[in-house]
């Protein structure tokens, strides 16, 4: 398995892919992932095979999650197998990957997150030892394939891969049935608030029932169902199926960050490393590439989360629902957001009636108008910072006075990709 001496075009490949990426860093435009994966793959379109050549790889999939849950996995991995390579910025198609890796030692572990449409070509070309499978549901209407289509994909590419270890969220039919042909599946209950695009079974196409109650069961009159779990979360703890159970400290706030905390771990154990350890390493974390930090913009202090789609949003609305204090959503509707917003009647903003809430972003007025249908009185202010700042002066006012914010004196920001990138671009960090 050791890498041995690259052929020459691949080492072209490599330096072209330094320095083109550290470049177009320079010249500050961007983190240079793209730019330099690109040059890579040019000159040597299997760099990104002969780079993984040798290494322990894990890859990490689904619509929501993949970037806390790789840089969880990559933690975790970290005191057993060494420092990993991994594409932390986010940017999930091979040009990013090719970056990684050749910005890393070669006999590092590779921690990649993969884009769902992606997937099924690194499962083949790359053969990783662990996959990560952790929800499907609607994303980016105009650009992504249909979610039972990448299901299947994802199946057919695992039935053919036997070696990898399929991590998969259990409490998702849809994932169930990718994982379902994998040779060594591990099932986790790692739960599934949104189901709109889960009730319709991949095997008959009949209608998948959820057992009420929370508990995470499903079936279909068919005989799909959910699988004997092999590591369940009960409560505050992980329970695994032979008996042990560990508890899940965590600094990241949120039902959907134990659940991206217990696949990182399953995965990590899988690829040996010692369950405590594992969720030792998990719990120093206290943000990730920026989510869930309180940062300083425009003189205010505000907690700032992203979400991209309906499950995405569903699951921040219910973090942020006992606080009191203003809220600010933001939404553009750039190539990176998915260009159309009509998912936006998707997502429960009921949930923010009662709160202090502006309206912001290139589409705050169509975010606007779903606000208006659901009862959620708002102001509309189209820059970010102003939009921060409104919210932050309406809760000093709520206040009676000086201190503005909730509780902790802060405004909570929620945006779409490039409305949180955005703002994160003018922010300072102040803390985590
Ligand atoms: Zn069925």
């Amino acid at each position: 398995m050791s890498g041995g001496p690259l052929p020459v075009r691949t080492r072209a490949a490599v330096a072209a892919t330094r320095v083109v990426s550290g470049l177009s860093r320079w010249l500050g435009a961007g983190s240079g992932t793209v730019a330099g994966g690109h040059a890579g793959l040019t000159l040597d379109p299997h760099l990104l095979e002969h780079l993984a050549t040798g290494r322990r790889v894990a890859l990490v999939s689904g619509t929501n999650g993949k970037t806390t849950t790789t840089r969880l996995l990559a933690v975790a991995v970290e005191g057993t197998l060494g420092h990993a390579a991994s594409n932390t910025t986010g940017s999930n198609m091979p040009t990013g990957h090719v970056t990684a890796l050749a910005t890393s030692p070669r006999c590092a572990p590779a921690v990649l997150e993969v884009d769902e449409g992606y997937l099924p070509r690194l499962v083949s070309s790359l053969v990783p030892e662990a996959v990560v499978l952790l929800n499907l549901s609607r994303d980016q209407l105009d650009r992504t394939n249909e979610v039972r289509m990448v299901a299947n994909k994802w199946r057919a590419a695992l039935s053919a891969t036997p070696s990898v270890v399929a991590v998969a969220n259990a409490d998702d039919p849809l994932v169930t049935w990718a994982a379902s042909g994998a040779a060594k599946p591990i099932w986790v209950g790692a739960g599934l608030s949104w189901r709109q695009d889960a009730v319709g079974c991949p095997s008959c196409e009949g209608r998948i029932t959820f057992a009420t109650g929370g508990g995470g069961g499903w079936s279909c009159t068919c005989g799909f169902t959910r699988p004997r779990l092999d590591v369940a979360c009960v409560g505050g703890d992980v329970a695994l199926a032979d008996g042990r159970r560990f508890p899940v400290p965590l600094a990241l706030p949120g039902r959907f960050n134990r659940a991206n905390a217990v696949m990182a771990a399953a995965a990590a154990a899988a690829m040996g490393v010692r369950w405590d350890d594992a969720l030792r390493r998990i719990a120093g974390v206290h943000e990730v590439a920026g989510r869930f930090a309180v940062v300083g913009v425009g003189g205010c202090t505000a907690r700032v989360m992203l979400a991209k789609n309906p499950a995405g949003w569903r699951e921040v609305l219910d973090l942020v629902s006992p606080d009191e204090g203003p809220v600010v959503v933001g939404i553009n509707a750039r190539v990176a957001d998915g260009k159309d917003p009509s998912w936006l009647w998707d997502v429960p903003f009921e949930r923010l009636r009662g709160r202090t809430v502006v309206a912001t972003g290139e589409r705050c007025r169509d975010l606007s108008v779903r606000l208006h249908y659901a009862e959620v009185p708002h102001r509309t202010v189209t820059d970010e910072v102003a939009a921060v700042r409104a919210a932050w002066m309406a809760g000093a006012g709520a206040a009676g006075g000086v201190g503005a914010g909730d509780a902790d004196g802060r405004v909570d920001f929620i945006g779409n990709y490039t409305a949180f990138t955005d703002l994160m671009a003018r922010a300072t960090r102040v803390g985590a």
